[in-house]
């Protein structure tokens, strides 16, 4: 196995670029750095990497510009590494195409899975959309999306049309940040307003009294606090 991922890593904190750089390294990523966004930009059309970790806070530019350029030729998995804090920032960088963020500070571990995630995600794309006959699986859930049934140790679970349209776009993006806006505009067309928002809290909230155990400390479909809502990543999708 010689396949070495190349990373493309525009980040301006030196030190938090050096961590990166080095602890992909040492886990047989080829890894090119860049501390701006031209220079990030021109790194990534020269070498196509297999995936990209974008500071936003660039000295020459923000980041969401280089995602909204990528995005315009390459649907490489984008993650980006983001301050606490800024809720709005990420949703913003959510909505323009990164496939997930990390949040600062971070660590190894957290840091390796989630560029493996991604790399997987990006890699299934195609398998999954051949082979629409998916199954998500976690834990004691497991929805049949061709039979559109949800199970719960085997017991089908009632759901709404809504709550099952829910479940499902979470599930097919499990593993994966979906943004309060995204959802809502793929369950209530782009049009919805407002008290959407609302709307899909009451539903998330009926949903989690179905699936969960205790909705309180939800197990399967986590809220990303001011941002969205992500499920736990398809066991099938790891193993594929
Ligand atoms: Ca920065």
């Amino acid at each position: 196995m010689n396949f070495k991922p190349t990373v493309v890593i525009i980040e301006d904190e030196k030190n938090i670029c050096n961590f990166m750089e080095t602890t992909l390294s040492a886990h047989n990523y080829k890894v090119i750095a860049a501390s701006t966004g031209h220079e990030g930009l021109s790194f990534i059309t020269s070498c196509i990497p297999d995936i990209i970790l974008l500071d936003l806070g660039l000295p020459d530019m923000d980041g969401v510009n280089v995602i909204k350029q990528v995005r315009k030729w390459s649907m490489i998995p984008i993650i980006v590494i983001s301050a606490r804090t800024n809720e709005q920032e990420k949703v913003l960088a959510l909505d323009s195409g990164c496939d997930d963020y990390i949040t600062k500070p971070f660590g190894t571990s957290e840091l390796l899975a989630r560029i493996r995630t991604a790399l997987r995600h990006h890699q299934n794309a195609g398998i999954l959309t051949a082979n629409p006959e998916g199954i998500y699986s976690y834990g004691d859930l497991s929805i049949d999306f061709t039979k559109r049934l949800v199970t719960l140790k085997g017991e089908a679970i009632h759901l709404t049309q809504i709550e099952y349209k829910l479940v499902s776009l979470l599930a097919k993006n499990s593993g994966r940040v979906l943004t309060y806006d995204y959802i809502i505009s793929h369950i209530w067309g782009p049009y919805a307003d407002n008290n959407n928002n609302q709307i899909l809290r009451v539903n998330m909230a009926h949903i989690r009294r179905k699936i969960e155990k205790n909705p309180a400390e939800p197990y399967y479909i986590f809220t990303e606090i001011g941002v969205g809502y992500r499920m736990r990543e398809n066991l099938s999708n790891a193993l594929l």
